[in-house]
């Protein structure tokens, strides 16, 4: 049996009428910027994710971005993050000249480590930004707790979580203003590039619908330094047929992580997600560590079975942040993760008989 590691089959199917009468709608009504469609998901993706104020932007990083520029974030302000992600999340700090300032995680959640925070700070620290990696909410009450305490802001990259909890509140909700991707491949995806902001702050609300649209609130009339980052009507009429699966098709990843967790138990080194009290996980990913990744991808490719690494290489090993000066072995747990982590197939539709193959092969590499 092969599975890739990513189908988008089992997802679009069943929707493919619905998802290109939706398109024709679009192309017939021919407003195509900043219309109905954008207007109309906004507020069903607020519903879905019960908090007041979506902003519908091009893509992830720039919801991050304009989160940021929304918070004011000046050249030289000190902004925690984590040492594993995607790079994404130091892009976004980066545009708006903040300083990064990395903080391990927690070696079994992957996610940013709360009894790490605050011996990181510092008088020129203005916020936090956690990301609910791999589809794990973050610690966010006690991260919460910080930010309070110390007066800092918090921007959730809330990329690969949508849906996801923490202690019966949803990922997107607890910072000041959040990021999310509508990238193909994340739980909710468009046919393209997309992504929104979420937050329940009406005045970062205004701010941020200003700021992707050019500064201006009134056509030709710009009253900031805006961008041009806006959710196509096109992308907006293809998430608003698909939303309305988002809540079934995370059932179905978090079926095929039982699969997994039950198929895979008590394997060599093999290290299964782990998932946090008070945490819910919505498995964009399900991502198994061991010490023997190279080979083990090997073996699985070998048998026709897709495997992805998340991360190779952790941001402050990339070139784009050699400049930083952060040797290798800086920040040692994102550093053992990147050379030990394997994404497994995971997607919606997924039946138990895929995982079992997957997991026969992992087994057989074990002996
Ligand atoms: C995908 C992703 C982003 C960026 O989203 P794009 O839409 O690709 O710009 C940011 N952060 C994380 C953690 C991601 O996975």
């Amino acid at each position: 049996m092969t599975v890739p590691f990513l189908s988008f089959s089992p997802q679009h199917d069943p929707i493919r009428e619905e998802v290109l009468a939706a398109i024709a709608n679009v192309y017939d009504k021919q407003w195509y910027v900043l219309g109905e469609q954008v207007k109309s998901f906004e507020a069903e993706y607020s519903a879905f994710s019960q908090v007041a104020h979506t902003i519908g932007v091009a893509n992830g990083l720039d919801a991050l971005h304009l989160a940021l520029l929304a918070l004011d974030v000046q050249p030289g302000d000190e902004v925690i993050v984590p040492s594993n992600t995607y790079i994404a999340t130091w892009l976004a700090v980066s545009y708006v000249g903040g300083v990064i300032v990395p903080v391990e995680p927690d070696p079994y959640t992957y996610n940013l480590d709360p009894a790490r925070i605050e011996a990181a700070l510092t008088p020129r620290t203005k916020g936090i930004m956690p990301v609910h990696l791999y589809g794990q909410a973050c610690a966010m009450g006690p991260i919460m707790a910080i930010a309070r305490k110390h007066g800092l802001w918090v921007v959730e990259d809330n990329a690969q979580a949508q849906g996801a909890a923490w202690e019966g509140g949803f990922t997107g909700t607890f910072g000041n203003a959040n990021g999310t991707s509508f990238y193909p491949g994340k739980n909710l995806g468009a046919l393209g590039d997309a992504g929104a902001v979420t937050t329940n702050d009406d005045a970062l609300d205004a701010k941020i619908r200003t700021l992707r649209n050019y500064g201006s609130q009134q056509k030709y009339y710009n009253e900031v330094i805006g961008q041009n980052s806006r959710l196509d009507e096109l992308q907006a009429a293809v998430l608003r047929v698909k939303l309305p699966h988002l809540s079934a098709w995370t059932a179905q990843r978090r079926q095929v992580a039982a699969w997994y967790d039950q198929h895979l138990a008590g394997l060599g080194d093999l290290i299964l997600p782990a998932v946090a009290p008070g945490a819910t996980h919505v498995y964009h990913l399900y991502v198994i560590r061991t010490a023997r990744r190279e080979a083990l991808q090997q073996h699985l490719t070998t048998q026709g079975l897709g495997t992805l690494i998340h991360y190779p290489v952790p941001p402050h090993r990339q070139q784009a942040y050699a400049h930083l000066g952060m040797a290798a072995g800086a920040f040692p747990i994102a550093e053992e993760i990147a050379d030990t982590a394997l994404s497994l197939p995971m997607w919606p539709g997924m039946t138990e008989a895929h995982v079992a193959g997957v997991a026969d092969a992992v087994r057989s590499f074990f002996g």
